[in-house]
């Protein structure tokens, strides 16, 4: 079984939902796919939390609805709108998200954050996964709150390895051969929804990597493989094509930031290949 993992510009829009389906037809191994939030939703959905930890409940709606229009136009864009068990859960998600927000904050204002932000992946796989059903990927979408274990550290929760493994193997033992599943998010023992911090998707594809032994695990992203350094900031970057983990920890933390830090002990642990592969270029 492989892992694919993609980032927040691989569903930033209708075509790129469209194109993640190209790029799974293509594939014949068993995937667990993890997701992160669509294109900037992460960013808008802090600016929610925000606004509702001052207790201006109107910014937050306001801010809210705003990213649930721009999921409506991709869902639309997509034809799913007239799928009403898409709708019915999409819609329930609205819902239990703004009875949150009608709540007093609570004083533990990470504990806040998680709650809310962590809305953006639920929204952006529930999307991805609809779609490829009805367009005869056929899959599960799996909750990652249930799989990945973790602390009450909210905001950087911990990973709890071995009950996060039983639950992902148990998860992934079914007949389905292709898993769809968000980064970024986990769950506490309180159930309690967590995040792993930002950017945190790429971890979450390793930590589903490391427990289902996965063959390996690719990073599907906006350019063509590791860098050297990041290129929105450096001109001459230049593309690496094979490096030991020790190098890609080392790249990660001194800024080229193609893959997230965390992501490359758990590979390690268990020698799991990573490959970044570009989902602009996916034919090559
Ligand atoms: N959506 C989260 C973020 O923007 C996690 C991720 O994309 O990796 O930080």
């Amino acid at each position: 079984m492989k892992v694919f993992k993609f980032g927040g510009a691989s569903v930033k829009d209708s075509e790129a939902v469209i194109n993640i389906k190209e790029i799974i037809k293509r594939e014949d191994s068993n995937l667990v796919i993890i997701i992160s939030a669509m294109h900037k939703t992460t960013n808008s959905l802090e600016k929610v939390w925000d606004s509702y930890i001052n207790n201006d409940l109107k910014g937050a709606i306001h801010e809210l609805d705003k990213t649930i229009d721009f999921h409506k136009e991709i869902y639309t864009k997509l034809r799913l709108s007239s799928n009403l068990v898409f709708l019915n859960y999409f819609n329930s998600l609205e819902k239990s998200l703004k009875a949150f927000l009608h709540q007093p904050p609570s004083d533990n204002y990470a504990y806040n954050y998680d709650q809310i932000v962590s809305y953006g992946e639920l929204f952006s796989t529930w999307i991805v996964s609809n779609y490829l059903e009805e367009n005869e990927v056929i899959n599960e979408w799996l909750d990652a709150r249930k799989l990945i274990s973790t602390s009450s550290h909210f905001q950087e929760a911990r990973v709890n390895w071995e009950i996060s493994r039983e639950k992902i193997r148990v998860k992934t033992n079914s007949n389905s051969s292709i898993f769809i599943s968000q980064g970024f998010i986990g769950g506490d023992a309180n159930k309690n929804t967590t995040t792993l911090g930002r950017e945190g998707s790429d971890y979450s594809a390793a930590i589903f990597a490391w427990a289902i032994d996965a063959e390996e695990l690719t990073i599907w992203k906006d350019v063509p493989g590791l860098l050297n350094a990041d290129p929105k900031v450096f001109k001459d970057t230049h593309k690496i094509d094979h490096i030991s983990y020790k190098e890609a920890i080392e790249l990660s933390y001194y800024g080229a930031s193609v893959i997230h830090p965390k992501t490359i002990k758990p590979l390690q642990n268990k020698s799991i290949p990573l490959t970044i592969k570009s989902f602009i270029n996916f034919q090559k």
